[in-house]
C-alpha cells in the first residue's frame, strides 16, 4: 500500500452538493485529506505533501470513490 497513492473518481463522489460530510476527510490521520469550496461546488483534495499513502481515506469513503492506485 505505501507505494500508492489515494485517487479519487469525482464521478462517483457527492461531495460537490454536500460541501461537508467527508468520511474520507474525517478518518485520514494525517490532515491529507480535505474538501474545498471550489467554483461550481466543493470538491475533495489532497495535500500530498501530508500524505502518508495508508490508505484509511479509501476504507473510510462509502461510495468506492477513492482508491489507492
Ligand atoms: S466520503 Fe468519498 S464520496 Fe463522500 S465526500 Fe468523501 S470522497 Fe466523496
Ligand atoms: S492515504 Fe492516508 S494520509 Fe493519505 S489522504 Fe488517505 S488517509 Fe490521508
Amino acid at each position: 500500500m505505501l507505494d500508492r497513492l489515494p485517487w479519487v473518481d469525482t464521478t462517483r463522489c457527492d461531495v460537490a452538493e454536500r460541501c461537508a460530510d467527508c468520511k474520507a476527510a474525517r478518518f485520514c490521520p494525517n490532515g491529507a485529506f480535505g474538501v474545498v469550496e471550489a467554483e461550481g461546488g466543493c470538491r475533495v483534495s489532497i495535500d500530498l505533501e501530508r500524505c502518508k499513502r495508508c490508505g484509511e481515506c479509501a476504507h473510510a469513503c462509502e461510495l468506492g470513490a477513492v482508491r489507492m492506485i
